[in-house]
């Protein structure tokens, strides 16, 4: 995942899996005088939230002596999620949520961010929880190919893409949680107020149930799909991605995702 020459952007919302990985990379980094490290925050306009999650992230880059970049839904895309989240209750919409929405516009201004920087990597604190997680949640919502494209490293399938890593990708949710408490480390403990993933709190909480009992369940998830992804990338032969009319950016449409949210958005307005 790593190279000795990279620039890596960390992406750090403030909880504790991408503090103790900003934490983790920040050690090993000392070691390779080429490589530098720099922590993106997204501050997505979540009042009361993400403020202080904000001042969070920005003190434990202070701590490590890590430049900090934070950009913001509202400077990017001239609404906060905030504003989002209201339009939405207005539109009464069922297809999109909060979540997908933030989703959606939290990848771009991440890899917008990591571009600005200059960084040729962005790394992010998703745990092997999060991993099997998304890989039943894929299952669930019949987007099986989706498996072959969510993965630990991603390709490099455009040069305005940044390629994305997954440090932790094999390290359970507990162990980034211990190694915060164990470094006292400080992180934001509170869930996000639109946290409405109804479906991905169903599937936690199975999984949990399962690796109680039979521990190392997660792990043997994560690891069928690594087995039989390149079978999954065989069926997956992507038409190439072109520019997002509107904006520029990648996408595999004519207008990009976020370029689709934002237009509904203003329709709505
Ligand atoms: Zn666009």
């Amino acid at each position: 995942m790593l190279g000795f020459e990279d620039r890596v952007a960390v992406a750090v919302s403030g909880g504790k899996d991408s503090l103790s990985l900003l934490h983790v990379l920040a050690k090993l980094e000392r070691s390779f005088p080429k490589a530098s490290l720099v922590a993106i925050t997204v501050d997505e306009g979540i009042r009361g939230y993400r403020d202080e999650a904000l001042k969070i992230a920005a003190s434990n880059c202070r701590e490590l002596g890590i430049e900090h970049e934070v950009v913001s839904f509202k400077e990017l895309f001239g609404l906060t999620l905030d504003e989002v989240v209201k339009r939405l209750h207005r539109k009464r919409s069922e297809s999109l949520t909060s979540c997908a929405c933030c989703g959606v516009l939290r990848r771009k201004a991440l890899n917008l961010a990591a571009r600005k920087v200059g960084a040729n990597k962005i790394a992010t604190g998703h745990t092997l929880d999060d991993e099997t997680q998304t890989i039943l949640l894929n299952i669930f919502h019949g987007d099986v190919l989706r498996l072959a494209r969510e993965k630990p490293v991603t390709d490099e399938v455009h040069p305005k893409l940044v390629q994305k890593i997954k440090p932790f990708c094999e390290i359970p949710e507990k162990e980034t949680a211990l190694y915060a408490y164990v470094r006292k480390i400080k992180f934001q403990s509170r869930p996000c107020p639109f946290a409405s993933e109804a479906l991905r709190n169903d599937v936690r909480a199975m999984l949990d149930k399962v690796e109680e009992n039979r521990a190392g369940v997660k792990y043997t998830i994560f690891r069928s799909i690594e087995r039989i992804r390149p079978a999954l990338e065989e069926l997956d032969k992507r038409e190439g991605l072109t520019e997002c009319s509107e904006c520029g950016e990648p996408t595999s449409e004519k207008v990009c995702r976020t370029c689709q949210i934002l237009k509904q958005m203003t329709r709505s307005a």
